[in-house]
């Protein structure tokens, strides 16, 4: 039992997993909510606020702080990105669960780990783009990064129950599980003339818009396998990515004796946003229990890279080291972005993406400086690729 309740400051409040975080710290004692933050949505933060009892927020997009403010004279709003690195070094908290969605989580998280402050982390994008960084400056102030993502939050589990009882050089390999998508077993043909619609509905996960369209382009299990190497310090050709569309596998970890552990549930985030949010600690928690006789079979194929290339575009920059995962993160973004808005074709995110990779050189990473410089470069570098690839079909 803890003596006093753990404080959680949630970035990213409005969004999917922030909206179930909420969840998870409504029913439990044991967690005190200090702080929200939110890009625009300015409404439902100051809703949540007001729910929670919270005295102080931030708003990232700061035109949309003036109307919350006013609309809550009891509290007080915070503005800009600079609101929001005050929110977190002036907030107390014992625990900062970064649910923001893309790189623009990068900076929140420097100022969490900078504080020496443990960071729950959905926001896989800043350790994508900030890799080593990230991880060495947690590592200096001594700050824990206990992941979000439900595959990583499956092997951190897993990983670190081996770790505790076995000596080093135990763990082998590693496996992300992914579901596929809804564009599973399609040709490269078929993928031409699908829609924002069709994209957007995920078999097995309920979760935000740009994770979803990054499920669709199994982009997904690229950035996870770069959080992942950068997590568990395993390298690049010891983490495999396998095909499992009933999401109910989320994560294996082989050892040196040939026996591999897995961890299993039912596809739901509340599972991992509890795990780290009470870490070490569990929780019971109110979700449907897993019956093994009444699912039947689990199945498992290989990855189809030629009809989903993002994941080897994601290897490929991952091996390339230094800024180039900074710039795929980039060029993902942009071209996500960009077929949100209807304005290019489902397969042209990874030509955006490929087009962005071949002109900008990588450099190797010295300060989080040279990623803001990396992001913004390819940042530009995507949007004019935008023009070169394919438009939306025509629906006639
Ligand atoms: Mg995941």
């Amino acid at each position: 039992m803890m003596s006093r309740p753990r404080r959680i400051l949630i970035l990213g409040s409005t969004g999917s997993i922030g909206v179930q975080a909420l969840s998870v710290i409504g029913q439990s004692e044991e967690l005190e909510l200090v702080g929200l933050s939110a890009r625009s949505s300015w409404e439902t933060l100051v809703e949540q606020a007001r729910a929670f009892g919270v005295e102080r927020v931030a708003l990232s997009d700061a035109q949309a702080a003036e109307p919350a403010a006013a609309a809550w004279p009891d509290g007080e709003v915070l503005a800009g990105s600079e609101g929001v690195a005050e929110l977190i070094v002036e907030s107390g908290a014992d625990l900062v669960l970064n649910a923001i969605v893309g790189s623009a989580g990068l900076g929140p998280t420097i100022a969490t780990l900078g504080e020496g402050i443990d960071l729950a982390l959905a926001n896989k994008e800043s350790l994508v783009a900030g890799g080593e960084l990230v991880t060495a400056l947690a590592q200096a102030t001594g700050a824990q990064i206990i992941p979000v993502d439900s595959e990583h939050a499956a092997l951190h589990q897993l990983i670190a129950a081996e770790r505790a009882t076995a000596g080093p050089g135990t763990i082998e390999r590693l496996t992300i599980t992914a579901s596929g998508g809804p564009f599973r077993g399609m040709s490269s043909q078929q993928l031409q003339s699908v829609s924002i619609a069709d994209a957007l509905a995920h078999p097995t996960w309920e979760m935000g818009g740009k994770i979803t369209i990054d499920s669709s382009t199994l982009m997904n299990k690229g950035l996870e396998l770069i959080e992942a190497h950068h997590l568990f310090d395993v390298p690049y050709d010891r983490i495999d990515v396998v095909v499992h569309p009933q999401s109910i596998v989320h994560g294996c970890v082989a050892l040196c004796d040939g026996a591999v552990l897995a961890h299993l549930g039912h596809p739901d985030m509340r599972v991992p946003i509890a795990y780290a949010l009470h870490h070490p600690e569990r929780v019971e928690l109110p979700v449907v229990r897993l019956d093994l006789a009444a699912i039947g079979s689990l199945t498992f194929e290989p990855v189809d890279l030629e009809t989903f290339p993002c994941l080897g575009l994601a290897r490929a920059a991952a091996a390339a080291g230094g800024t180039a995962p900074c710039i795929l993160n980039a060029a993902n973004e942009v071209a996500v972005h960009a077929f949100l808005a209807g304005r290019i074709a489902f397969t042209a995110i990874a030509e955006v993406i490929e087009a962005t990779l071949a002109t900008i050189e990588a450099r190797p990473l010295a300060e989080f400086e040279a990623l803001f410089a990396a992001d913004r470069e390819a940042r530009e570098v995507a949007r004019a690729a935008l023009d070169q690839v394919r438009p939306v079909p025509d629906r006639g």
